[in-house]
């Protein structure tokens, strides 16, 4: 294996694919932490945070800040009564999911996390540590020469 393809390897494919990777991990992990809270976003927040993940903190902070307040219908803004099926002004129907989704949702949005968390290790292994290591390497040899 000549340099330069070793080169074209290790500093743009491999973080190209793990970029991408643990963008789609997070995008997964929003996914189903959305249904499990019946975000009716769920699609929107999940792209969102794939392509940028910083999405993904403007959702959890979203969610912070409305976590106190009541549930409302997205249709007419009607209050809705907690796990009804309908709204009680204008009829629309509400995503209940049942208890076995919920559980399952709840597994996956943590599995997701976990290996969004790996995919970031990953890149602080694979990428930071040999830039910080390059970094170095040209310090001490700067030091030496001066
Ligand atoms: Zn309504």
């Amino acid at each position: 294996m000549n340099f330069a393809f070793g080169f074209l390897v290790i500093g743009i494919i491999i973080p190209a694919v793990l970029a991408v990777g643990s963008g789609v991990l997070l995008g997964f992990s929003v996914y189903y932490d959305a249904m499990y809270r019946r975000n009716e976003n769920a699609v929107m927040w999940a792209v969102l945070s794939g392509f940028f993940q910083l999405a993904a903190l403007i959702y959890l902070i979203l969610h912070f800040v409305e976590k106190h307040k009541p549930m409302r219908c997205i249709q007419c803004g009607e209050f809705l009564v907690p796990d009804s099926r309908f709204c009680m002004r204008c009829g629309r129907q509400l995503f209940v999911p049942a208890p076995e989704q919920l559980q399952m949702y709840d597994k996956r949005r943590r599995l997701f996390f976990w290996l969004w968390i790996a995919s970031i290790a990953l890149v602080i292994v694979v990428i930071i540590i040999p830039i910080i290591l390059l970094a170095v390497r040209y310090f001490i040899s700067y030091v030496n020469i001066s």
